[in-house]
């Protein structure tokens, strides 16, 4: 880290700037990026390349790729991550190396033979495992594993060792082997869960790590003269290979890995959405270890406090704060904090948006830092925005992430920024949502940018000013965005029903908006209609319990909140559910509201039957709160004597959607001003697939 910044930082924090060894290695400080997916990996190879290369900007010691297959006889389509199958894959892996290693950090590639989470749909090879055993993914494919007899493992030896050599001539510094979350053949091997063999590979502790072993000492043998070999492992698996087991496995082995990556269990588990889990829960299950090895210890915990972090270290619990969240939301942490400017750390929310995009096998994104993933495909840095442009004022309308983050990224580039919020608070959706059980973390995107804007000069902010077209006019800023927002439906409209359902007025009814401005039932049975999907369903249910409320919670989907699959909370939100006495009721949809109860109509059937109720919550949709843009779009040919020059609608004014969308609409207005009209051309790079000839 820089020489000259060294001044500024804390002293308390010199800690997590020493140099650790790894091995034939030395990292430069104790921050390491470990592996992180982006769902772009082998499709969007330069996108993934420049957003490691912000990580090494931004001061990491250690910088991980996602995980790296292997050998085709092992993919885990449709995910998209990293492939390291043959030669040809080294350029795209070398070049990400070189963009790790661009500032002085040490380049880690993870590799995974995914066994047992490998359903093979696009190689079509037979998946190996330990055993023969239905594939264990999301998906739950229809296949099995064969169980891998003596020659197959010698193969998948002999396999390792040439990605090692590759992974040796693409530039890395450091392998990990994945064993963590379920998803890595050696974890496969070591669980007795996943590994009922007979022979020298199964039974005994020592028997089930036997893979183990050979992969890291072949390893060494290989490219351990220059290379250092750990491994990533959990710490804990729930029936399988359990804490205990772990550790006599660290003690038996201890020094044979140059590192030991410990995450906490299934992925679930080690992403923990902030709803759930806070920062550091993994120290019950990481404390102790480093005791049992001399080789450095690795953990995560989300952490975005450098307090926290030097705490791990002091007490002895890590020798590396491992960062994946973190690090997204701002690849920035380390220089930052040796720099002194802790205040600008721009937090985590603990969301899992960002898992999203890789299980949606879009691309990445995340609700606090816009530019994640934009780096390479526009051309976006996390901390420098493009030179302003001719034009001098910005008018933002509304406080809420969109316009939040339009006025501070406006307000960077250089422009005058007016910011024009209609309550007395800034935040919009968040100040009221971050109330809510639960969602505390949610403020962070408000903090961050309250704290930025009031850096600034160059921002003003204006409340009590719910500003109509008129006085827009009267204004005469340069650029105007409108981000005023949403409002939840209170007619039944939304997935299932397209149309109105019939609302009978003697039945109370009321929408998230009400539930979060206080108005909330007064008791009794109430029917929560979930066809949103995400998180507020569950949460304002919760919310009425703690009221002491009796909830039904009725969903036309299988699952309760089934969006939140995709940030891995799906399954805590149904158990939190379950356990706090919310009467769950799938596949039916809320078709009729009377004054008595309500009508479910059955998913599949259409079949019909009634439920009694005192009140009934519709968490459907939301519409934009676009009068204004519609006001101000029907007098456009007044603009230009006002002195505008363009009125955009961002965020949920726009179109309704999670805080992320919004953080990117307001980011992409700032970054968008004085540019050129795209006129519907593709607003991003995009790395297209090299037609091989025909032969
Ligand atoms: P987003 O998620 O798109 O940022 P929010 O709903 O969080 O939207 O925030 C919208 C904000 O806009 C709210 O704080 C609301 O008070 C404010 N607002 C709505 N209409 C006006 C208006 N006409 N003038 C100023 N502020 C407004
Ligand atoms: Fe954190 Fe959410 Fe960003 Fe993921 S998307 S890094 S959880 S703020």
């Amino acid at each position: 880290m820089a020489k000259d910044n060294a001044s500024k930082r804390d002293p308390r924090y010199d800690i997590l700037f020493e140099p650790v060894r790894i091995g034939p290695v030395t990292a430069k400080n104790r921050f390491f990026q470990v592996p992180h997916c982006n769902g772009g990996g082998y499709r969007d190879p330069s996108a993934v390349v420049e957003m490691r290369r912000v990580k090494a900007e931004g001061g990491w010691g250690v910088i991980f790729t996602e995980q790296v297959e292997l050998h085709p006889s092992s993919e885990i389509t449709p995910f998209i991550e990293l492939r390291l199958w043959d030669d040809k894959d080294i350029p795209a892996l070398a070049r990400m190396a070189e963009a790790m290693k661009s500032q002085g950090a040490l380049a880690g590639i993870e590799l995974a033979y995914s066994g047992v989470n490998g359903s093979n749909l696009y190689t079509r090879e037979v998946p190996r495992g330990p055993m023969s055993a239905p594939i264990l993914t999301f998906y739950k494919d229809p296949v099995s594993t064969r169980a891998m007899d003596k020659t197959d493992i010698r193969d998948l030896r002999r396999w390792h060792r040439d990605a090692y050599k590759r992974a040796k001539r693409a530039g890395y510094d450091l392998i990990e082997l994945y064993g963590a979350h379920g998803f890595g053949v050696v974890q496969h091997f070591l669980s007795p869960l996943t590994n009922q063999r007979s022979d020298e590979y199964g039974g005994s502790l020592e028997n089930r790590a036997r893979l183990f072993r050979e992969l890291i000492e072949e390893g060494k043998d290989a490219v351990g003269d220059t290379m250092a070999i750990g491994v990533r492992l959990s710490l804990h698996e729930m029936g399988g290979l359990e804490n205990a087991e772990v550790r006599d496995l660290i003690e038996m082995h201890s020094d044979l890995p140059d590192l030991w990556d410990l995450g906490h269990g299934t992925w679930e588990d080690c992403s923990g959405p902030s709803r759930f889990v806070e920062e550091g829960a993994q120290e019950p299950l990481v404390g102790g270890i480093k005791a049992l090895t001399d080789k450095p210890v690795v953990g995560v915990g989300r952490f975005t406090s450098p307090d926290a972090m030097v705490s791990q270290v002091r007490r002895g619990v890590l020798d590396f704060i491992g960062a994946a969240r973190p690090s997204i939301a701002d690849p920035f942490i380390p220089r930052k904090i040796d720099e002194g400017r802790i205040e600008d750390i721009r937090e985590c929310i603990g969301c899992n948006i960002c898992v999203s995009g890789d299980m949606t096998q879009s691309i990445s994104r995340c609700t606090q830092n816009p530019t994640f993933m934009e780096e390479w495909r526009k051309g976006w840095h996390p901390e420098r925005m493009n030179a302003k442009g001719e034009s001098a004022t910005v008018l933002v309308i509304g406080a809420g992430p969109a316009g939040l983050e339009a006025a501070r990224a406006a307000a960077m580039r250089g422009y005058e920024v007016a910011l024009a919020e209609a309550g007395t608070e800034l935040g919009g959706r968040v100040r009221l949502e971050s109330r809510l059980p639960g969602l505390a973390a949610w403020g962070r995107v408000r903090d961050y940018r309250a704290h930025q804007i009031g850096q600034m000069t160059n921002v003003g902010v204006y409340f009590d000013s719910a500003l109509s077209a008129q006085d827009v006019l009267d204004f005469g800023f340069e650029h105007v965005a409108i981000a005023t927002g949403s409002t939840w439906r209170r007619d039944g409209v939304a997935r299932h029903n397209l149309a109105p359902i019939a609302i009978d007025t003697a039945m109370p009814v009321f929408t998230p908006d009400d539930l979060m401005a206080g108005n909330l039932p007064k008791g009794g049975e109430i029917v929560l209609y979930d066809d949103d999907h995400y998180y507020m369903g569950g949460v304002l249910a919760e919310l009425l319990v703690q009221k002491g409320a009796k909830v039904t919670l009725v969903t036309p989907a299988n699952l309760v909140s089934e969006w939140a699959l995709n940030t891995l909370e799906q399954i805590r939100i149904q158990s939190r559910m379950i356990e706090l006495g919310v009467t769950i009721v799938t596949a039916q949809a809320v078709s009729a509201v009377g004054a008595k109860g309500v009508t479910l109509s059955c998913a599949f059937t259409g079949r019909k039957r009634e439920l009694a109720c005192d009140a009934v919550v519709l968490v459907t949709t939301r519409l934009p709160e676009d009068a204004l843009w519609h006001d101000l779009k029907a007098r456009d040919g007044e603009w230009a004597a006002a002195g505008i020059k363009s009125v955009r609608r961002i965020g949920d004014a726009d179109a309704p959607a999670p805080i992320a969308w919004a953080t990117y609409a307001g980011h992409r207005f700032a970054r968008e001003l004085d540019g050129e009209p795209l006129n519907g051309a593709l607003s991003f790079r995009r790395e297209v697939t090299e037609i091989t000839a025909v032969e």
